[in-house]
């Protein structure tokens, strides 16, 4: 059986030791149920997640926060809603553990309050596909209020309609010296035209893998993540409920068990329920194209990749854009 000193050189293998002990454990959290947009195709409200009662006690909140620290969550990814609507939330989150806020950018966090946040950015194509889908060019505002910020990167959900557009959305994103990381749209309320078919997610990869090749500093990505995110394949397998590793433990029946993230949930606002995974409740399986999910595949399959030097160096590229997107390790 192949050893990690047998599969890589020096070089990689020091690769290789900067993230072997990171040792996540994550969860997510609905900060809120209510959002500033209602972007179509927003998984969160076509799912109906959202209709559950808003937890509206702080204390609650806090004490909630501390039970899953002990639980061993060492980081917290807050979504919605919008999460920037309860700024006192946020707080007593990123006073207790590492915490990554996934916004539409069109509040600002204040970095005097959340020095060293994580902060996720949504945008969902140029300024035109983002007025049709979310009903605003939120780049425009997203923009100004994190222009050069060190902790804050744009989470680009590419949709069909984006498919040899790319470029100029990156060359935005340079211009206000932000970082990008992409992912894929699901389509989850059926917007006539954002379908996806294989030959766009094709062209759609060698894109995306021209676009790391030209701003190698600005995209936090990997060649071997669009492989898998087009094709929806690693290994030889097929993504889908019966691979998906990001689903809530104590929902999770499948039998036999599947390699997942170890005590990952999904928690709604008002603390009690909890969602089956970190995306769309309703969405069949086999059409997700969620990003995490797939990264997380990739990540929980460390012995399935040490078949060859290749593969092993395709698993280490793609747990290091985890541990970027994430600062655990520097951009
Ligand atoms: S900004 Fe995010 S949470 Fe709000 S509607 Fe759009 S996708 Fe949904
Ligand atoms: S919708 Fe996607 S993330 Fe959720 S369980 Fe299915 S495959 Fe996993």
């Amino acid at each position: 059986m192949n050893t990690i000193s047998s599969l890589l050189n020096e070089d990689w293998h020091e690769r290789y030791r900067r993230i072997a002990n990171l040792n996540i454990r994550s969860s997510i959290y609905d900060l809120t149920n209510r959002c500033n947009l209602r972007c179509k195709g927003c998984f969160f409200f076509s799912s109906g997640e959202h209709i559950v009662t808003e937890e509206m006690d702080i204390k609650k909140w806090e004490h909630f926060i501390d039970k899953e620290k002990a639980r061993g969550v060492n980081l917290a990814i807050l979504i919605g809603g919008e999460p920037t609507l309860c700024m006192d939330r946020l707080e007593a989150f990123y006073k207790r553990l590492p915490t990554y806020c996934a916004t539409n950018g069109l509040i600002k966090v204040s970095r005097d309050k959340f020095p060293d946040m994580m902060v996720g950015i949504s945008l969902w194509g140029g300024g035109e596909d983002e007025k049709v889908l979310r009903g605003k060019d939120t780049f425009a505002v997203s923009s100004k209020n994190y222009e050069g910020d060190p902790y804050t990167y744009y989470l680009y959900t590419v949709t069909p309609r984006q498919v040899g557009k790319i470029e100029p959305v990156i060359k935005r994103i340079v211009d206000v010296g932000l970082k990008v990381h992409l992912q894929l749209l699901s389509n989850d309320e059926s917007v006539d035209g954002f379908y996806w078919r294989q030959g766009e997610l094709d062209d759609l990869r060698f894109e995306m893998d021209e676009m790391l090749d030209h701003y190698p500093q600005t995209i936090i990505s990997s060649k071997y993540y669009h492989e898998v995110i087009t094709t929806g394949m690693m290994l030889g397998r097929r993504f889908g409920w019966e691979e998906c590793p990001s689903v809530t433990e104590s929902l999770d029946t499948r039998k036999p068990p599947v390699r997942r993230l170890i005590h990952f949930y999904r928690w709604a606002a008002d603390l009690k329920t909890i969602h089956r995974c970190c995306t769309s409740a309703t969405r069949d399986c086999s059409t997700c194209k969620d990003g995490a999910a797939h990264m997380s595949w990739i990540m929980v399959n460390k012995r399935e990749h040490m078949n060859t030097t290749r593969d092993m160096q395709n698993w280490i590229e793609v747990y290091e854009m985890f541990a970027k997107l994430y600062r655990l390790i520097p951009w």
